[in-house]
């Protein structure tokens, strides 16, 4: 079976050490939790595959997706669609050494973040002004956002200055940070805000 080794970087050929066969949310499509060893790093992995149609009368198991350990592109649900995509593709953008398309994707998160809380913001700069006029986030995290702009627009301009590698892992960081702060942790304080309200 193939799956995605964290290990090795790539794709690659896996023994099969277990199964647990299991029924999809009642789907009846057959699919199986596949506990894994990787045959060139001989790391342990968890992956899940389904069943798929190749032919007329043919079904083959799809390659597993990997669970275990779990895929660095991996973003919080909470986090809405507008900021998690630009999220999702500045991780891969960092895995594949592109650093100054992974700043331009930090950027456009962010970027994701204004324009759900305010559909109207045209530009970054005044997106961040009001998401801290507005008591979204605070200094702290408007200063992340500025370096975020900055960086955004150094690797978004045609320069012949590039996004080091170590400024492009910070800025994926407070990207996700400002992601996970604005929608998930004021989300959870509000709900136990509530919570003790009613106590
Ligand atoms: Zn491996």
């Amino acid at each position: 079976m193939i799956t995605e080794c964290p290990h090795c970087e790539s794709k690659v050929d896996c023994i099969e050490k277990g199964v647990v066969d299991i029924d999809i949310e009642h789907t009846h499509i057959p699919a199986k939790y596949v506990l894994l060893e990787c045959k060139v790093c001989h790391n342990p992995l968890l992956g899940i595959s389904e069943l798929i149609q190749t032919g007329e009368d043919d079904w083959e198991w799809d390659s597993a997706s990997r669970l275990w350990p779990s895929p660095e592109t991996e973003i919080d649900w909470d986090i809405p669609e507008i900021a998690r995509n630009s999220l999702i593709e500045a991780k891969i953008c960092f895995k594949a050494k592109a650093y100054s398309a992974c700043a331009v994707m930090c950027g456009r998160s962010i970027e994701g973040v204004c324009k759900h809380h305010d559909p109207k913001i045209k530009t970054l700069a005044g997106g961040l002004k009001k998401l801290r006029e507005d008591g979204v986030i605070d200094d702290r995290i408007y200063g992340w956002g500025e370096a975020l702009r900055e960086n955004r627009n150094l690797g978004a301009h045609a320069t012949t200055e590039k996004v080091a590698k170590d400024d492009a892992r910070d800025l994926l960081d407070f990207s996700v940070a400002i992601c996970e702060y604005v929608f998930v942790l004021n989300a959870k304080f509000e709900r136990f805000q509530k919570r003790r309200a009613k106590t």
